[in-house]
């Protein structure tokens, strides 16, 4: 069971256990999150783990201080405005990923924007002590409700994570109003904690709320994940000019035959594979082989999150990119 430690007690527990890339339920302002270096891809593949998520979708990078936010994220006068305005607290930004950002591809899942917050109290004090964002999504098991004490963590996730934050029932108790800033204009992803007409007043603007703007957030379009290459899944055999993304244990006449191989995880560990599954897509995408031929992954934890994401990389697109012949 997870140990529980009042908010005064919890600091060095928990930078400890942050440190070693393992997650850890703290309180934050709206509600509480279940967080994780957000550099390291073990400890970001352990938070879906935690959760049960079946799909890999961004999570949000929790950060102290604008220089570590720029350090990640590129504002612009508008992005730098709403954060001047509303941070810390309960605002999400999804922003443009900096060139060269510390943070592990499956926090984005793959994607080239990245959803910024940075918030206030234990959060705060613990990330500018860390020197590392955090990535933190609500501290429940997928499918279950939003957790907004430490009680209602340790109920739903107390036997999965090794601590648990305390610092009282959140005074938020909503999630974080997301918006997308796109040059010129702002699309509200998500309602939360602050109102939108809150922010619609210090920008100037109104937010735009086309049907199906939140479609973006979870990742439910293929397209936003579709390497050039087409994708073969479940392939136990390599086709002439196929890259192959193994697992496990590679047939020696399977790596002679791919034109580049990478391996997910050579031990058939699937936090390591979640870890690795978006640098390797892109990795053998760049390598210019028309099809990446996928093995076989295991459909137990987090290999159905891993499938899902192989799944849509492999359905038939419909509208044709790159080297990928539509069929
Ligand atoms: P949660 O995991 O509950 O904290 O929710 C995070 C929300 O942020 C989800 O709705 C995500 O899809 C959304 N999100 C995170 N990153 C991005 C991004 N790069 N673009 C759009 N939405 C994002
Ligand atoms: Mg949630």
């Amino acid at each position: 069971m997870a140990q529980i430690l009042k908010i005064d007690d919890a600091l060095a527990g928990a930078l400890a256990l942050l440190k070693a890339g393992e997650i850890v339920a703290i309180p934050t302002e709206t509600v509480y999150g279940l967080a994780g270096d957000a550099t390291n891809g073990e400890a970001v593949a352990r938070i879906f783990e935690a959760k049960g998520r079946p799909r890999f979708n961004p999570l949000i990078a929790h950060v102290a201080g604008m220089a570590m936010a720029r350090r990640i994220a590129v504002f612009d006068p508008l992005s730098t405005k709403l954060a001047e305005a509303f941070w810390p607290g309960p605002l999400t930004l999804v922003l443009p990923l900096a060139p060269g950002a510390d943070i592990h591809p499956l926090v984005t899942a793959g994607l080239d924007t990245i959803a910024l917050r940075m918030p206030q109290g234990f959060g705060a004090t613990l990330i500018g002590r860390l020197g590392r964002p955090l990535a933190a999504p609500s501290a429940n098991s997928s499918g279950r409700i939003t957790a907004t004490t430490a009680e209602a963590v340790a109920a739903d996730l107390g036997d999965r994570i090794p601590l648990i934050v305390d610092g009282g029932p959140t005074p938020v108790g909503l999630e974080s109003t997301i918006v997308k800033v796109d040059g010129q204009s702002l699309r509200l992803l998500r309602p939360g904690g602050i109102a939108a007409e809150v922010i619609e007043a210090v920008a100037r603007r109104s937010l735009l709320r086309e049907p199906g703007a939140g479609v973006e957030a979870p990742g439910m379009l293929a397209s936003h994940y579709a390497p050039a290459a087409a994708v073969r899944v479940g392939a136990t055999d390599i086709r002439p000019g196929e890259a192959f993304l193994a697992f496990g244990a590679v047939p020696p006449e399977m790596a002679d035959a791919a034109v580049a191989v990478l391996n997910l995880s050579p031990s058939g560990d699937l936090r390591e594979a979640a870890s690795n599954l978006f640098s390797h897509l892109k990795a053998l995408d760049q390598r210019g082989a028309a099809t990446i031929a996928v093995a076989p992954i295991p459909a137990r934890g987090l290999g159905e999150a891993i499938n899902d994401r192989l799944n849509r990389a492999a359905a038939p697109r419909e509208v044709t990119t790159g080297r990928h012949q539509a069929s």
